[in-house]
């Protein structure tokens, strides 16, 4: 339930009170009542106009408090001629709903907030002399209606029926709409029927002014994919061994598969940039450009791009034994399968991961290194071969790992 009425500015009774003794703040003498109010009844003081409003108060209070011995002021709210608002009768920490009872519609008070405007409006009456609203006052009178109308959900242009009386009451009305009397006198009860349309007014902005529901958290935007393409480490081409007995190659050149009675393992390792390491790979693709088909021989079988566990090669440029890379551990199967549909001659042939190896890929990326094995058949007589410095017709092009990564 909102509480309107509470960011209304209004001076509190402390404030008003502290010059009073007697009886202060409490009122003893008056054990309040609660109840839901449903009526709002406008009334007036038939005090002086000229009468300064802080002392009105006090004085009210007195009259009613000790003079009469009620024990407190009778209406819940009291504006002056300034517009300025004061809290009436004591009411405590009470729910925005619930209010002590006031004593201003003799002889029946309860469900009833009695609001009073500072002043004599009753131009019959010649003491005091009678005089209209002022401005300020009415403006006030229109907001502090529209709060309690707005927190209590009361309907400004409404009636009501009274539970306990019987009667059929305007949601805001005059004090002589429920009792033989004058008040709030004509000059102030004639203006009734414009108050409620302004206070209806009132209630449609505070309705526009209430906070918007809470918008929900923004979904998180993915994070801005980057993209990234490597080359080999230095001396990026490390390779397998014949399977003759100690004979080793060992230059820029990267031979997969057989020749003969040689297998060739190529390793390409890659060293990640720090900013891949905290980060997640969300895409790899390995750009692999063999020379011309003189190195391509009957592509029958196919090659493997298989993931390691771990790096190999120690330095920059030591050659790793075959039996190492050989026997080295993988992690993955990561690459379609090379083939000759995919592995032309001469061409710049791009082989991207299947989204299921990315696992595997940020597993092995983890530790700053990622190195990949070609292999190819054992037998026969099938190679593959980058060459990036050997004769006529090498496209002279390293492999190439472009990455994306967030
Ligand atoms: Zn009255």
């Amino acid at each position: 339930m909102v509480n309107t009425l509470e960011a209304l500015a209004m001076v509190g009774r402390e404030e008003w009170g502290k010059m009073l003794h007697t009886g202060w703040p409490a009122s003893p003498n008056w054990m309040p009542v609660y109840h839901t109010p449903s009526f709002l009844v406008v009334h007036h003081t038939v005090t002086s106009n000229q009468w300064q409003p802080l002392a009105a108060v006090q004085a009210i209070w007195r009259y009613h408090a000790l003079t009469q011995g009620w024990g407190d002021i009778r209406y819940h709210y009291l504006i002056g001629q300034d517009g300025v608002i004061y809290e009436g009768r004591w009411r405590g920490q009470q729910p925005v709903n619930i209010y002590v009872e006031g004593g201003q519609t003799m002889t029946s008070n309860t469900h009833k907030v009695g609001l009073t405007l500072l002043g004599q409006f009753e131009p019959s009456a010649a003491n005091p002399p009678p005089a209209e609203p002022t401005p300020a006052a009415l403006e006030a009178l229109v907001k502090l209606l529209g709060a309690i109308c707005f927190d209590l959900e009361l309907d400004p242009l409404g009636k009501a029926l009274h539970p306990l009386e019987g009667k059929t009451y305007p949601i805001i009305s005059g004090h002589r709409d429920h009792y033989r009397t004058l008040c709030p006198g004509r000059n102030l009860y004639n203006l009734l029927p414009d108050i409620r349309q302004q206070v209806a007014a009132e209630i449609q902005r505070l309705q526009e002014q209430e906070p918007p529901e809470p918008e929900p958290p923004p979904i998180p935007s993915p994070p801005a994919t980057s993209q990234i393409a490597l080359e080999p480490r230095e001396a990026q081409v490390a390779w397998g061994k014949s399977v003759w007995p100690n004979l080793l190659w060992g230059d820029d050149d990267l031979y997969v598969g057989a020749w003969g009675d040689a297998v060739y393992y190529s390793l390409i390792e890659f060293t990640l940039p720090e900013k891949i390491r905290g980060g997640v790979i969300t895409g790899l693709e390995l750009s692999l450009t063999g020379q011309d088909d003189v190195y391509l021989r009957e592509t029958e079988g196919t090659f493997q791009a298989v993931l390691l566990e771990a790096p190999l090669r120690g330095g920059t440029t030591t050659t790793v034994p075959f039996e190492q890379l050989r026997q080295a551990t993988a992690i993955a199967n990561f690459l379609p399968p090379l083939s000759a549909g995919n592995l032309k001659p001469g061409t710049e042939n791009k082989l991207s991961v299947d989204p299921a190896g990315l696992d595997k890929v940020n597993l092995a990326a983890a530790g700053g290194v990622l190195a990949i094995r070609l292999e190819g058949p054992s037998s026969g007589r099938r190679l593959f071969a980058w060459d990036s410095g050997y004769g006529e017709g090498g496209l002279l092009k390293k492999p190439v790992l472009t990455l994306q990564y967030q």
